[in-house]
């Protein structure tokens, strides 16, 4: 696993200028990291403070969106120097953030389109092209990782590059939990409510933070109602659609459920290779084909945000070691992280759990013998292989010495009972849980 740090560090690579990162934040060292709070070094003094005034919101901004929840971030200068305290992120003035995009490099141009991801970005895409004129709101669910918080800065971005005269706030959940409890004590809640109003186009990210929060769903309510009252658009997202999101009041889900409701899943093959290959084109790493169709093969469980890691990773140790990336490096840097997935079950399981269940032997199962229960248990056997491990007719046939026609009919007389006759149906079932 990457430490939180290094893919803070990595997001902050990619929206920060190049000039911002190398000269001030790619010397910074992290000295300890928990869950929830980060300690990082500066070389002198002078960096130190140039980094707090400058960049500090921002590296506060993104441990969070990396960490999904609130980090606090602590920067000192040399070596040795403790743990933060744990402490609520401190609020950002929250219009001043919408002047500059958080994240300048999530948009549509860089956004693969595959069919795990074609509604949502369909949805999205109508959005930024007319702004308050088709779905309000626009929420997009999904896990981890599958690109909802790109999407929804894809829009604040297109919107913001569109409509110069807009005001487009895009804000974490968690932010603007902080920026209302923050008003709240500081009894700025006029001066809260105000700027809020002021907005053409609001985009809350990981909105299921707000659920079980009463007096901030409270206000989240009010705001929204507001904008959409006056056709206002509003995006909005969550890690779980709106009837799934636990405490969350029926008011709000509601609303949330008042326009158009898309999802994001698991990218697939092709589309984790497309993905695959943009990102390594975007950022100049050249990868061998035999490569793509490795980590595609090999990183399924994934989320995108796993693609980029594999990337980076792949990447990093080229330069380290020195060599451009083959199959032979990829294997060596991710092959152990990747695993090959197991083999498929043996034929020997299937024959084995057939014979037991039906109280036949092995080679009896395999031999040229013709009695009816003899026939009966080759045929689940053959259905089995067919259905469970994918087998071919040929080679199913080859193995009992039959050709593909008998295997056939087998799998098809199978079938036929197992629909019509329960006992059947009871014994394949209980083979197919057991293999
Ligand atoms: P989520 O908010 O759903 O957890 P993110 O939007 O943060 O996920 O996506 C994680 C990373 O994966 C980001 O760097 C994002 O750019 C990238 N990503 C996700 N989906 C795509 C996609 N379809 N095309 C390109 N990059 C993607
Ligand atoms: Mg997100």
């Amino acid at each position: 696993m990457q430490s939180l740090w290094d893919q803070t560090r990595m997001e902050l690579r990619t929206s920060l200028s190049v000039q911002e990162y190398t000269a001030w934040i790619a010397c910074l060292r992290t000295s300890a990291t928990l869950d929830d709070a980060l300690a990082v070094e500066a070389p002198s003094i002078f960096h130190r403070n140039w980094v707090q005034t400058h960049f500090l919101d921002r590296i506060r901004s993104t441990a969070a969106h990396v960490a999904g929840h609130p980090v606090a971030v602590s920067i000192s200068v040399g070596a040795g120097i403790p743990l933060p305290m744990k402490v609520a992120a401190s609020p950002v003035p929250v219009v001043q953030k919408s002047a500059a995009p958080a994240h300048p490099s999530f948009t549509f141009d860089n956004f693969v389109v595959g069919q795990c991801n074609e509604l949502a970005h369909g949805g999205a895409r109508a959005v930024a092209d007319n702004p308050g004129g088709v779905y309000n709101p626009l929420f997009i669910h999904g896990g981890v990782g599958l690109g909802k918080t790109h999407l929804v800065h894809a829009i604040a971005n297109a919107v913001r590059l569109r409509h110069r005269s807009y005001r487009v706030l895009s804000i974490g959940a968690e932010l603007f939990i902080n920026e209302m409890v923050s008003s709240l004590r500081r009894q700025q809640m006029e001066q809260f409510h105000r700027r809020f109003r002021k907005i053409d186009t609001l985009v809350v990210d990981d909105v299921q933070f707000i659920a079980g929060k009463e007096r901030t769903q409270e206000e989240f309510f009010h705001t929204f109602n507001l904008l959409a009252a006056a056709g206002k658009q509003i995006v909005l997202s969550s890690d779980k659609p709106p009837h799934a999101i636990p405490n969350l009041e029926a008011g709000l889900r509601n609303r949330f459920e008042g326009g158009l409701i898309v999802e994001v899943t698991r990218p697939d093959r092709e589309t984790r290779r497309r993905i695959l290959a943009a990102k390594a084109s975007q950022q100049n790493i050249e990868i061998p084909e035999t490569v793509l169709d490795y980590l595609t093969e090999r990183i399924r469980a994934a989320s995108v945000r796993e693609l980029e890691g594999a990337l980076t990773r792949l990447k990093a140790m080229a330069s380290l070691v020195g060599r451009t990336i083959d199959l032979a490096l990829a294997e060596e840097t991710l092959g152990r992280l990747y695993p090959a997935r197991p083999d498929r079950v043996p034929v020997e399981r299937v024959e084995t759990l057939v014979s037991e269940a039906l109280a036949i032997a092995r080679t009896t199962l395999v031999s040229g013998q013709r009695s009816g229960p003899v026939v009966f248990a080759r045929q689940v056997s053959m259905y089995l292989m067919r259905k469970q491990i994918g087998l071919s007719f040929a080679a199913i046939g080859e193995r009992y010495g039959r050709d593909h026609t008998t295997v056939l009919h087998a799998v098809r007389a199978i079938e036929a009972r197992r629909s019509c006759d329960a006992e059947v149906r009871r014994l394949v079932t209980s083979l197919e849980e057991r293999l």
